[in-house]
Parts: structure tokens; C-alpha cells; sequence
């Protein structure tokens, strides 16, 4: 079941989704049983399976971060509300959404944010054979320097899974592996005011340790178009006006790299 074909996983979202949680659940047990490999495959900070980048050294400065999109209506809504606040952030997008809303992914380039890899289907790369990361990391690549006409150079990894060999491919195809240290927890029907008090809670334990603040928020669903991201909107208004008013300033995440 788990190496079905991809077309027929993308001709039936809903099976595609169940999928991934099976997935899910099978992964995360094997990796559980592994002792210190889940923490090394899945925390979002650690470093012990090969450096990746999440924030710079100064604690006024933010990198909004935006995953699973383009997303209809919602990357518009965002666009608006990041040009209201003259704010750039950066788009890790699935490359399967971008081939099928390719004039969002313009609108977001001209926009001036950073767009970024976020593989070709949004699977779990620590259960996949290396050809396979190899190819989602590619393929995305290819569609979306088709439609910028220029080279991507940053990855994030679907749910930040990733063992050595995803980190290599990366860095192979040139891309740097970008994590983050701040979530809304946003891919659940919280509402915008816990968005924002997650968010808030994070980015305070980011700067406690002097560190800028990587927030990972969500525009679309890694398997499907057409998901209800509304309140991130409206989370990442009320964000963007605190940032101000504190005196932080927001990045894309390139302003972090080498
Ligand atoms: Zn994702």
C-alpha cells in the first residue's frame, strides 16, 4: 500500500490522506523505537543529523514562514495583508500545487517573498527511499524555476522529518534545509487567537535564547487545494501589527543564510 502508484494517490486525496497517516503512525513508531533518532529525525532544532538553518542571532528580527500552499483564495489574502504591513516572508510550496495554480506562484514572487521547496507530493521523507526524496526535491525545483525563471535555494521538509540522506540530496541539489522554532499551530481549527498565542509563546522561548524567530504557519494543506486557512490570515494581521509595534523587523529566511 505504501508504494502505491503517485498518480493514483493524487487522483484520490482522500486515500492519499489516509495513507499519509498510516504512514505517520508507522513511522513514528518505528522511529520511537530508535531511542534518540526520533528526536534527531523530528525536532524541528536539532542539528544532529546535519545542519540546518532556522534563525539568525538577533532577536529583532522575524521570518514569517508560510507551508503547504499556494492556496486559492487564502496566499491572496496573505499577500494583501503582508503588502499592508509592507512585510516579506517566505513560501515553502508544494510543487503539485504550484503546477496547478501557477499565476499564485507569480503573484507571490512579484510580491517580492522568497519561494521555496516544500516537496512534490508532501510526504514523510524519513519513510522514503532516497530516489523518491531525490525526485520530489527535483521535481519541485523544476516547476517552480519554470516559473520564476530563477534558481530555489531553500527546503523545508514536510512536517521537518528528515535522516541524513534527505539532507545530503538537498544540499546536492544546492537547496539548504530550513526548519524553524516558533508554530502557530495552524494545520488545526484553533482559531486565530490561539494561532496567535502559540505563535506569541514561541517567538518569546526563540528570543529568550537570543536567537531571531523562524515561524512556521500554514497557506494551504500539503495534500490538497482548497484548504479553509482563514484564520492564519487573520493571525498573521494581528502578528505583523504586534511585530511593528514592538520594533522587529521581518526577514524572508535568506537574510540567515551564508
Ligand atoms: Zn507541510
Amino acid at each position: 500500500m505504501l508504494a502505491g502508484p503517485s498518480s493514483e494517490l493524487v487522483a484520490s486525496p482522500t486515500a492519499f490522506a489516509l495513507i499519509a497517516v498510516g504512514e505517520a503512525a508507522a513511522g513514528l513508531a518505528g522511529i520511537a523505537a530508535a531511542g534518540a533518532g526520533a528526536y534527531a529525525a523530528l525536532s524541528p532544532q536539532s542539528q544532529l543529523f546535519g545542519h540546518t538553518l532556522i534563525a539568525g542571532n538577533d532577536p529583532a528580527e522575524a521570518a514569517l514562514t508560510f507551508d503547504d500552499g499556494p492556496n486559492d483564495r487564502h496566499t491572496l489574502e496573505l499577500l494583501e495583508v503582508l503588502a499592508r504591513h509592507n512585510a516579506r516572508a517566505t513560501f515553502f510550496m508544494v510543487g503539485q500545487h504550484a503546477r496547478a495554480r501557477p499565476e499564485l506562484v507569480r503573484a507571490v514572487a512579484a510580491a517580492g517573498h522568497l519561494i521555496g521547496n516544500h516537496t512534490e507530493t508532501h510526504p514523510w521523507l524519513t519513510l522514503k527511499p532516497s530516489t523518491l526524496v531525490r525526485a520530489e526535491l527535483t521535481a519541485t525545483n523544476a516547476i517552480l524555476e519554470d516559473l520564476l525563471g530563477a534558481p530555489v535555494r531553500f527546503f523545508r521538509p514536510p512536517h521537518g522529518a528528515r535522516r541524513p540522506a534527505v539532507l545530503r540530496i538537498a544540499s546536492e541539489l544546492g537547496l539548504t534545509t530550513v526548519q524553524w522554532n516558533a508554530m502557530g499551530q495552524d494545520w488545526r481549527p484553533i482559531g486565530p487567537d490561539r494561532i496567535v498565542s502559540y505563535a506569541s509563546r514561541g517567538m518569546a522561548a526563540a528570543r529568550r535564547r537570543g536567537r531571531g524567530v523562524n515561524l512556521l504557519l500554514h497557506d494551504g494543506d500539503g495534500l490538497r487545494l482548497g484548504a479553509d486557512r482563514a484564520a492564519t490570515v487573520q493571525a498573521t494581521d494581528v502578528l505583523l501589527t504586534r511585530l511593528r509595534q514592538e520594533g522587529t523587523r521581518t526577514v524572508r529566511v535568506d537574510a540567515w543564510a551564508g
